[in-house]
C-alpha cells in the first residue's frame, strides 16, 4: 500500500532512505537546507524542497501534519535534529524516526518523543556480524 513519508536531511543515510522509498512506489517529500542535496531529487521525489526544517512556518506551509511518517536524518547538527524531531511530534506526525550519532544524542531524542531512534553505523555493524555468525562461510 502506498504511504506518505517526509525525509528531512539528505546526507548518505537520508538520501538512501528516500531513494528506496521512492523505488518502492511511496510518496516522498524530501527537505534539505542545502540546495545541492535537493537537486538530485527534483525529478524523482514527489516534492523536493530546499528549506530549514527547524522553521515551524516551513513545516506548516508544507502541510507536514498530514504525513504519517517522518524520517529525520540530520546527524552532525544535533540542535537541528532535536528541534525538528520535537516540532514534528508537536504537530502530531504519527511516527517520527530519527537518526542518532551517539548514545547521548539518542537519549535526548527518546526524551523529546522520537518514536524510534536509529544508529545506522552501529545497527548495520551488528546486522553484518549476526549475518556472518549465522552464515556458512567457506574458510580458506
Ligand atoms: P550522513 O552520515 O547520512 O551522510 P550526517 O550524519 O553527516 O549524514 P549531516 O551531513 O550533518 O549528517 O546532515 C545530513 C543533511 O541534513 C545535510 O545534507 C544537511 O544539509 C541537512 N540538514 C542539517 N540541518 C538541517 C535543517 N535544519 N534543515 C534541513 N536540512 C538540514
Amino acid at each position: 500500500m502506498k504511504k506518505q513519508f517526509v525525509v528531512i536531511g539528505l546526507g548518505r543515510f537520508g538520501s538512501s532512505v528516500a531513494d528506496t522509498l521512492l523505488y518502492q512506489g511511496h510518496e516522498v517529500l524530501v527537505i534539505d537546507r542545502d540546495m545541492s542535496k535537493v537537486e538530485p531529487f527534483m525529478s524523482t521525489a514527489t516534492l523536493a524542497v530546499q528549506a530549514d526544517a527547524t522553521d515551524e512556518n516551513v513545516l506548516n506551509e508544507l502541510g507536514i501534519r498530514n504525513y504519517e511518517h517522518a524520517i529525520v536524518a540530520i546527524g552532525e547538527d544535533i540542535q537541528s535534529s532535536l528541534l525538528v524531531t520535537l516540532l514534528l511530534k508537536e504537530i502530531e506526525v504519527n511516527t517520527v524516526i530519527t537518526k542518532a550519532k551517539d548514545d547521548l544524542h539518542g537519549k535526548m531524542l527518546n526524551k523529546i518523543g522520537a518514536d524510534r531512534v536509529v544508529y545506522p553505523e552501529r545497527d548495520m555493524g551488528e546486522r553484518l556480524a549476526h549475518h556472518l555468525d549465522s552464515s556458512n562461510l567457506i574458510e580458506h
